[in-house]
């Protein structure tokens, strides 16, 4: 019997951040000049992770996904995979990265048994990419998709945040390029979540103007049936290639909302949006047993009322969440300490 929320929704995904720390500046997520970082002794060891884990699943959770900050940042990120491995519970597995250290990482993953890769990746323009991230590091992105594929990645998506005036003129380009890389193109529409300082409703394309954008170039495209609860919506190209769109903006899909977040000081989130989380380090690090961590769990889920994206977008006067210097005080309160 699933564990059901308030609005009878399941516990059954969840995104582990290993890492509030990043190698990019990716102007949509970390526009500031500096940031306030999780102290390193609270950060969760790849055993107490794993104990977590076991928690939540033995309540449900089935998919999980490892993310940050940068996750490949995290040295021997296998490590922790061959944990999740030997509990043998897991039915889907994967990793979103900006792909810089993937090239170099993916024969460790793949082998420590990760089942996906998502790799974001906004430009395929040299220098728009080094404008977007503040790095000049492109060619190690597209390195990293190649070398994944290499080595047996199959599944990969490519996830690309669009932004009016910015890249929305690379959509075309992008879906080319998932053709040729054999990788699922999913476009996601500007939110604003803690972190998105420089957020703006003007600078949102919405779903219906990439569908738009994307129709002018390939004529119609076809909308898939939802078939899950994933946030994507998918369409088809005339020629049967296959993209998404995460229309968390204009459309949010909080009603079959069942993800959860862990960040990497073991603080727990029922909603990107949530103002505060559950400490689940204190009762870990107290010698708390698999049963007390899941009924803690348990009874947290079971009161969850959270919609955040469907309450912003009620909103008449839309701006960013949360200003830079409150942001500063609890940096749990970003997306790149909570992992998107
Ligand atoms: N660093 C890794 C990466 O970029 O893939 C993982 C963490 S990052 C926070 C996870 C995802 O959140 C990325 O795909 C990123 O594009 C997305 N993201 C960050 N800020 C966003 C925003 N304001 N709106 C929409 N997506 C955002
Ligand atoms: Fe960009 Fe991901 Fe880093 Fe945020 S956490 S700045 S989205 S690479
Ligand atoms: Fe789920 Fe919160 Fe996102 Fe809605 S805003 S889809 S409830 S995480």
């Amino acid at each position: 019997m699933a564990l059901l929320d308030e609005y009878n929704r399941p516990l059954s995904s969840l995104r582990v951040s290993v890492t509030d720390r990043c190698n990019l500046r990716c102007g949509y997520c970390m526009p500031e000049e500096h940031y306030a970082w999780l102290p390193r002794r609270d950060l969760l060891s790849f055993e107490e992770v794993a104990r977590l884990v076991e928690a939540f699943c033995a309540l449900g959770v089935r998919k999980l996904r490892l993310t940050g900050g940068e996750p490949l940042l995290r040295r021997e990120l296998e490590n922790l995979i061959s944990l999740f491995a030997a509990q043998g519970v897991l039915e889907d597995l994967a990793l979103t990265t900006n792909g810089l250290l993937l090239e170099e990482s993916a024969p460790r993953l793949f082998d420590a048994g990760l089942g996906r890769v998502t790799v974001s990746l906004d430009s395929l323009r040299r220098e728009r990419f080094a404008r977007l991230s503040k790095r000049d590091e492109l060619d190690a992105v597209l390195r990293g998709i190649e070398v994944a594929r290499e080595v047996g990645f199959c599944g990969t998506k490519i996830d690309t945040v669009v932004l009016r005036g910015v890249n929305d003129d690379e959509l075309v380009d992008l879906l080319e390029y998932g053709k040729r890389v054999e990788s699922e193109v999913r476009f996601i529409e500007y939110m604003d979540v803690g972190g998105a300082t420089q957020w703006s409703a003007d600078a949102v394309v919405s779903r219906n103007q990439m569908l738009a954008l994307i129709e002018r170039h390939y004529g119609a495209v076809e909308a898939l049936a939802k078939t899950d609860t994933a946030p994507a919506d998918r369409y088809r190209l005339p020629d049967g290639t296959l993209f998404g769109i995460i229309a968390s903006t204009t459309a949010p899909f909080c009603g079959a909302c069942d993800r959860s977040r862990l960040t990497a000081d073991g603080t727990w989130y029922s909603c990107l949006y949530a103002s505060s989380g559950l400490d689940l380090r204190a009762p870990l690090r107290e010698g708390a047993t698999g049963a007390e961590l899941a009924a803690t769990l348990s009874e947290s889920w079971r009161r969850r009322k959270d919609r955040g994206a469907e309450e912003r977008l009620a909103l008449d006067d839309r701006g960013a969440l949360l200003a830079a210097d409150f942001l500063a005080r609890d940096p749990r309160l970003e997306m790149h300490t909570r992992g998107g």
